[in-house]
């Protein structure tokens, strides 16, 4: 340990050397502090994980020629909403043709990539709850590569930027309107922090439904032996005063970024890919799906069109919920979980079998509580094997393997509402 943290340091101090020294021929300055730093963390992974993650495994080659011929996707009305803290964000909505549903649904990715509205996909999740007669919400919060902020945490976003949206959709629909919260990964967490924290009313709530994410956050083996080093801290510490990373090979970068980039690069995971976005990003999180569940062009879509930058500030609190194994403030208090009777809903927590980023603990963990504090609301856990995390949502047979057990859940908790209502006339 003592000599896996000397070794890191000193490389660190070199790359900073040549870094703020640097001038010319940057790449031949960094490669030997870099090289150095990599097979640190190559050999500590491997000892403290005892798994073969590091071997090498070309997927997809490179499709610069690819065919990308963009479905049409329904139209949709742009909200521009500014938050109680004064930061703009956005939130799409589709109405849905034909009868309509009473309740909306309201969608929140996770940290990395939008799961929900695909347009190389023709049955993503905004559709499918389309053709079902959803009105749906897509909420852009202050991480989404459109609205991205430099310095936030994710209390920020649940205690300013979910609000905003919901109040949006109140001042549309009426204060009484209920909504079913579809979330995922970073945005489960969100939500559950905006409830948890007394932000939002579960009054608005019909139904709360998330993938591979809750209130507990359980990572696999090689994500948490990423956090035991302090990555996130060294990586903030080289971007210094601009956190958010470009992450298109053909975006302008500065020479900070240009190092987190490299030690991104270096990280090891369960896949490897061609792409260099694809490559960072998982250097970053972690593999965010298994690449056999994806189609090659949604592959090419994520990688190239859709996210063309990553804010990294709310990593820091991500770390820290990471390391506790539950949501905590950005300070690491545990203000959230102590407050159960703010939750007082019927969930659905959904977990891929086949872990990557996270474990299905996560939704085990969730159940769980939510049957101990909450045994008057309807809860269910599923486990949907071959699945590991993003794909869950974004994967070519979601839409046969995982989404009937999202939209059953909203269904039967809207027969309940009816009937309740109608037993109160
Ligand atoms: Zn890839």
């Amino acid at each position: 340990m003592l000599y896996i943290g000397a070794n890191l340091t000193k490389a660190l101090n070199s790359t900073k050397e040549g870094f703020f020294s640097c001038t010319i021929n940057r790449n031949n300055r960094y490669r030997e502090p870099l090289r150095v730093l990599a097979e640190e963390i190559k050999s500590w992974a491997k000892q403290k994980t005892g798994q073969g993650i590091l071997t090498p495994q070309l997927l997809h080659s490179d499709s610069s020629s690819f065919n990308m011929s963009f479905k049409s996707y329904p139209p949709s009305i742009l909200h521009e909403i500014t938050t109680g803290d004064g930061f703009g964000i956005t939130c799409k909505q589709w109405i849905p043709e034909g009868e309509k549903k009473p309740y909306p649904a309201f969608l929140i990715n996770g940290y990395v990539h939008d799961v929900y509205c695909l347009p190389t996909e023709p049955r993503d999740m905004v559709r499918t709850l389309l053709d079902e007669g959803y009105e749906t919400w897509l909420l852009q919060p202050r991480l989404h590569p459109t609205n991205p902020s430099n310095d936030f945490t994710m209390d920020d976003i649940g205690k300013y930027d979910i609000p905003s949206a919901i109040a949006k959709v109140c001042e549309l629909h009426g204060p009484s309107v209920k909504i079913h919260v579809i979330a995922h990964c970073s945005g489960g967490l969100s939500i559950h922090m905006a409830l948890m924290g007394g932000h939002i009313s579960p009054v608005n709530i019909a139904s709360l439904s998330c993938t591979n994410s809750s209130m507990y956050f359980k990572l696999t083996k090689l994500n948490l032996v990423k956090l035991t080093l302090p990555l996130i801290h060294i990586s903030m510490a080289i971007l210094g005063k601009d956190t958010i990373l470009p992450l298109i090979e053909t975006s302008k970068e500065s020479y900070r970024q240009w190092i987190l980039k490299y030690i991104s690069r270096l990280m090891p995971r369960y896949e490897r890919c061609t792409y260099d976005e694809c490559t960072v990003v998982s250097g970053v999180f972690g593999n965010p799906y298994w690449h056999e569940n994806i189609t090659p062009t949604l592959h090419h879509w994520l990688n190239r069109q859709a996210q063309l930058t990553l804010p990294m500030s709310g990593l820091r609190q991500i770390a820290k919920i990471g390391s506790t194994g539950h949501i905590v403030n950005a300070t690491g208090e545990d203000v959230y979980l102590t407050h159960p009777e703010r939750i007082p809903l019927p969930t659905l927590y959904l977990s891929g079998g086949r872990s990557i980023v996270v474990t299905p603990e996560t939704s085990l963990l969730a159940h769980q509580y939510m049957k101990l504090h909450q045994p008057g609301f309807k809860h269910k856990r599923v486990v949907v094997d071959g699945f590991g995390h993003s794909d869950v949502l974004f994967g070519e047979e979601s839409y046969k393997k995982v989404f009937p057990h999202i939209i059953s859940h909203m269904k039967a908790v809207e027969q309940g509402l009816v009937a309740d209502s109608n037993a109160k006339n």
